[in-house]
């Protein structure tokens, strides 16, 4: 079955234009593990493996980024756009890029002419919870490669669009899809391995993180992150996770949630590969007294053998869909090796590398309500009074006592990535300050079906922002300064080494913030809204900046009342490249 397809191969388009194709080399596994330092590629989601998402590009500063215009764009085009999330790969001059739907691109980044579209056929009946979006492709030898909605990992040719190898990751009709950015990580034993993991909490599914080889996609080792689930490794079962029945009541670890839908992130220092896992399935926390290890946490995977070596549960017995799957980002905390993670919950933490110690939790949002604090043993003190009640105990049976709890489920912050600056050594936050009535309901699991038990509305708490880039010290945990946007942002942020911070908003600017006090500097208006992170690279002396623009995503589905305010902003899918005016790029 032939699912893909070429529009126009890139020989004959640049015979028709008269241009040489871009000459590719492979993308190679030190390519990969360098990819934060060299400045004329992106071949990582996160710009590089820790996922700082600081580029040490210094051309476009705070003196001249107001001159900064779009050199081209390029319409991802489709009679469907929906929401476009993914942060774009570039090497030797070619751009990568996924869109909504499963699609995929490979662009000249000189002209923004398109060398190959590859579109992936998906069935009927695909199950995505949040949208039809894609986070992005690994780049590996001549491969790319992404997820699908209907939970496909397909491994394309860089030259041609053509696929290689296509693997099933689960069935679709059970609630599996995949939309993160797949990982690359060295192995020994193993050569470059590709780590993906599963999206479908809403459904009763079991987390997972998978390794594949990434010449065939023939699967290295598979480790579940519920609790009493046994991992694979070479074929065979290796480890338990855990242990079975430690925090879990009776049979709910089977269908124990935990998906590990953002992807992860990799540290050479430590040799650690770092995901997330979200909630623990169904949401009525009273169905499962007990911590529910290791849903809601972090954990860190040795690459070789896929067990864990720590993990560090946010929002132990989560009782409010705060899934713990954002981003881990390593960092140098004043000489220790650290790793920071803005939390759903609201609170930011700092743990140690290699061993997962808690150092220490902050709140990044105003009016959090579900904990009062999170104590010095890195567990959080409830409000018991926040806590949505037991159905059981109900007159009726039916609904439990609701509360209002901040954050709300959509979270302080979702999965648009924070970035990291070495130079100012402050994290770039982009957060929401919102709110939600929850309540329980009953409910029994049925494959294929949402498995919440759970009702709720969310609600803005500030009239006049949801959205909060915050700047964070992690050495302290002060908010140093707040950028206030009206919508909530759902983008992810870059910064650079000429002290910038760029981000964009569901109203459809891209802007460039000053990275030390927060001051605006520039603005443009893309024209849909932007849920997707930017990059910047260099090319033959000009350093460029390019963004996906496309709204959509889980805001407008989930967002009860804040859904309706942002009602009025228009669809698109639209890829925006940037640089300086040639002379001024120049004038250095
Ligand atoms: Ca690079
Ligand atoms: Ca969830």
């Amino acid at each position: 079955m032939k699912s893909w397809k070429v529009l126009i191969a890139p020989s004959v388009c640049a015979m028709l234009a008269g241009l040489a194709a871009p000459a590719l080399a492979d993308v190679s596994i030190e390519d990969i593990v360098n990819d934060a330092t060299t400045t004329n590629d992106v071949v990582t989601s996160g710009l590089g493996t820790q996922g700082q998402r600081y580029s040490p590009l210094k051309t476009i500063n705070a003196d001249n980024v107001a001159q900064l215009v779009p050199a081209w764009a390029m319409s991802l085009g489709g009679e469907k756009m929906r929401g476009q999330q993914a942060q774009a790969l570039v090497k030797d001059g070619v751009l990568y890029v996924t869109g909504s739907y499963s699609r995929m691109w490979a662009v000249d980044v000189k002209t923004g002419r398109e060398l190959w579209q590859y579109d992936h056929r998906l069935p009927e009946g695909i199950l995505p919870c949040c949208d039809v979006v894609n986070r992005g492709a690994a780049l590996i030898n001549d491969k790319v490669i992404f997820g699908t909605l209907d939970a496909k990992l397909v491994a394309l040719n860089q030259k041609t669009g053509k696929v290689v190898w296509t693997k099933e990751i689960d069935d679709y009709k059970g609630g599996y899809s995949y939309t993160a950015a797949p990982l690359i990580v060295p192995s020994k034993a193993h050569g470059p391995i590709v780590v993906t993991g599963v999206s479908g909490g809403e459904f009763g599914i079991v987390g997972r993180v998978e390794a594949r080889k990434v010449d065939d996609g023939e699967l290295v080792w598979s480790r579940p992150t519920i609790e009493g689930h046994v991992g694979t490794l070479n074929g065979k079962p290796s480890t338990m996770t855990g242990k079975q029945g430690e925090t879990w009541p009776g049979d709910l670890w089977k269908t124990g949630g935990g998906a590990t839908w953002l992807g992860g992130t990799y540290d050479p220092e430590t040799n650690l590969i770092f995901v997330g896992a979200g909630n623990p399935a169904p949401w009525n926390s009273h169905m499962r007294p007990g911590d529910n290890k290791w849903s809601c946490s972090r954990i860190a995977i040795d690459p070789e053998t896929g067990n864990i070596k720590w993990g560090y549960q946010t929002t132990p017995n989560d009782g409010w869909d705060y899934d713990g799957v954002n981003e881990v980002v390593s960092f140098d905390l004043n000489g220790t090796k650290a790793v920071a993670t803005a939390d759903r919950n609201g609170f930011f933490y700092v743990l140690g590398r290699e061993d997962g110690k808690f150092i220490s939790a902050t709140p990044f949002v105003e009016q959090i309500s579900w904990a009062k604090e999170i104590g010095k043993d890195g567990r959080p003190v409830f409000d018991p009074a926040n806590r949505p009640g037991d159905p059981k105990k109900a007159a009726d049976g039916k609904k439990g006592s609701s509360i209002f709890a901040v954050p709300s489920f959509l979270g302080g912050k979702n999965q648009q990535p924070m970035a990291y600056s070495p130079d100012t050594k402050l994290f770039y936050v982009p957060a929401n300050e919102w709110g939600m009535d929850l309540h329980n309901e009953p409910v029994t699991y049925k494959k294929g079906a949402a498995y919440l038990g759970a009702g709720f509305t969310i609600k803005p708490i500030f009239e006049d922002h949801i959205g909060a880039l915050k700047a964070v010290d992690p050495a302290t945990g002060k908010i140093v300064w707040t950028y206030k946007n009206r919508a909530p942002l759902w983008g992810g942020v870059l910064t650079t080494g000429s002290n910038l911070v760029f981000f964009g908003t569901p109203e459809g600017e891209l802007k460039a913030l000053d990275a030390t006090d927060g001051k605006q500097l520039w603005s443009f208006n893309t024209g849909s809204g932007i849920v997707a992170p930017p990059i910047t690279w260099e090319q033959d002396g000009e350093q460029y900046v390019s963004v996906l623009s496309g709204w959509g995503g889980a805001v407008p589905l989930w967002g009860g009342e804040v859904a309706k305010t942002v009602a009025n902003l228009n669809q698109g899918g639209m890829l925006w490249t940037f640089k300086l005016p040639k002379k001024l790029a120049e004038a250095k």
